[in-house]
């Protein structure tokens, strides 16, 4: 049987993956070329071609998040693929390359897995991912000599793309699939960080602040405006993006509307809050971390409380909705303290008659490599809980009908555990957990405790 070339697989249900722009890059980098097809979790066949894994020669994975290494881990195993790259024979099976924020962070338990950990930004990478592709049988001799493959007891080298290199919306073919946007076409128009947060890989793995390239960003939003689609920026830094404004200019002009990932507070003035409002957005997303001003200078993002109620002001004036971002268990921070301080603020918001349509999203803080922080503790699981019922009778009783999500703590400890997992330790985990799908069973048989690695 002759092998199609290349597979991109995205280790998660079609929807949740598209709404990431990486499968949308390599379709539109790949598929002229070399075929490339796009696989799903959940899936049998390819999404185009409708192939099996086990007839591509080459697949890309791509893990942004820690957590989904079990749902590659058991992909493989599904599939056919022996998990351990020892037992994948040439030419019998595909060779496989991982890629993404999460295996970035921390390539080591990928090593055994995988044929190549490629760290960094696909942009620069383009011309080895070509030539890996053109000769998938030397793919284990090509990559000993690209500089950002992880290799076994050396420091990681991340590529990055340089400012206006890189320009990665969706891919039009795409659009009848849906995404977790509303269906709308997803522009990433920066990368980096203007902020300097200790805790954030953002900044401290991705550098300062690197723009999108304009012309193709503008082409591309103005081709899904022809389309009668809407846009969702993506960015960690968007309104510091020197065309963000003229984005929302072009949106209104269009009749089209916006969402966006996030703005940060020191960028929502109140005439980017009216340009907002024009262009359709109807929530922001604000992410001070921590309502004690004190832990906020302590973890790089020093806002002061009047910052924060006057974004609430302007948010109130424009009739926005809030999603609230915060973590717990910040480094040097005292649970309780922080609790009481979060209902504190709720109470001083009602009495300045601030309060907006509000959300809460609250997720344990957990140490990422390469940050000023990688050496701190997770907050331990009844801490987290402590917190929870803390805030959440406070809460209950002032604001009793605010949706308030906790993110799993377990899903943390999978984080924080994958971040710090050497070689061994990350084959010898994924390789039980892809045999039975239980995390409990494969801390039995591997012999590893997630906990353990969390201190
Ligand atoms: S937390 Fe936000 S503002 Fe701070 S460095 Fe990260 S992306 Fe930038």
């Amino acid at each position: 049987m002759r092998r199609a070339v290349a597979a991109y697989l995205f280790p998660a249900p079609r929807r949740v993956a598209l709404s990431n722009l990486a499968p949308h890059y390599f379709l539109n980098a790949f598929r002229d070329s070399h075929g490339l097809d796009l696989l799903f979790e959940g899936e049998e066949r390819s999404l185009l071609d409708r192939r099996r894994p086990g007839e591509f020669a080459v697949i890309f994975v791509g893990l942004s998040y820690e957590p989904s290494y079990l749902n590659f881990a058991r992909y493989l195993h599904l599939h056919g693929i022996p998990i351990l790259k020892k037992d994948r024979s040439a030419g019998k099976f595909p060779r496989i390359i991982a890629g993404g924020v999460a295996a970035s962070l921390n390539p080591r338990p990928l090593l055994d897995i995988c044929d190549a950990v490629l760290c960094g930004e696909a942009e620069p990478m383009h011309g080895d991912l070509t030539a890996l592709l053109d000769d998938p049988a030397a793919i284990r001799e090509l990559v000993a000599g690209i500089g950002y493959a992880a290799k076994p007891g050396k420091k990681t080298t991340i590529i990055q793309a340089s400012a206006g290199s890189f320009a990665v919306s969706s891919h039009p073919d795409l659009a009848k699939e849906g995404n977790e946007f509303g269906g709308r076409t997803v522009l990433e128009i920066d990368r980096g960080c203007v902020g300097n947060c200790f805790f954030c890989a953002a900044r401290h793995l991705y550098g300062e602040s690197r723009e999108a390239d304009r012309h193709r960003i503008t082409h591309a939003a103005e081709g899904a405006f022809k389309r009668g689609e809407d846009i969702a920026l993506l960015g960690t830094g968007l309104e510091s993006v020197s065309y963000f404004d003229d984005l929302l200019d072009r949106a209104i002009a269009a009749g089209r509307t916006v969402s966006l990932s996030s703005v940060r507070i020191a960028g929502f003035t109140p005439e980017r809050a009216s340009r907002l409002a024009a262009a359709g957005v109807k929530t922001v997303t604000l992410a001070p971390e921590s309502m004690v001003a004190a832990t906020r200078t302590r973890i790089g993002k020093p806002l002061t409380d009047d910052a924060l109620f006057a974004a609430f002001a302007i948010a109130k004036e424009h009739r926005f909705k809030v999603k609230l971002y915060l973590m717990a268990g910040l480094p040097g921070g005292d649970s309780v303290a922080e609790a009481q301080e979060l209902i504190a603020f709720f109470t001083e918001l009602k009495k300045r008659k601030l309060t907006v349509p509000l959300s809460l999203s609250v997720s344990p803080f957990c140490p990422k490599p390469g940050t000023p922080f990688h050496k701190k503790q997770l907050m331990p699981k009844k801490e987290y809980e402590r917190f929870r019922s803390a805030a959440m009778r406070g809460i209950g009783e002032l604001m009793p009908r605010m949706p308030v999500e906790w993110f799993s703590w377990r899903e943390s400890l999978l984080q924080v555990a994958f971040d710090r997992m050497d070689a061994a330790q990350g084959a010898a985990f994924l390789a039980a957990y892809a045999d039975g799908g239980d995390i409990r069973s494969a801390e039995k048989r591997s012999g590893i405790r997630l906990d353990d690695l969390s201190g």
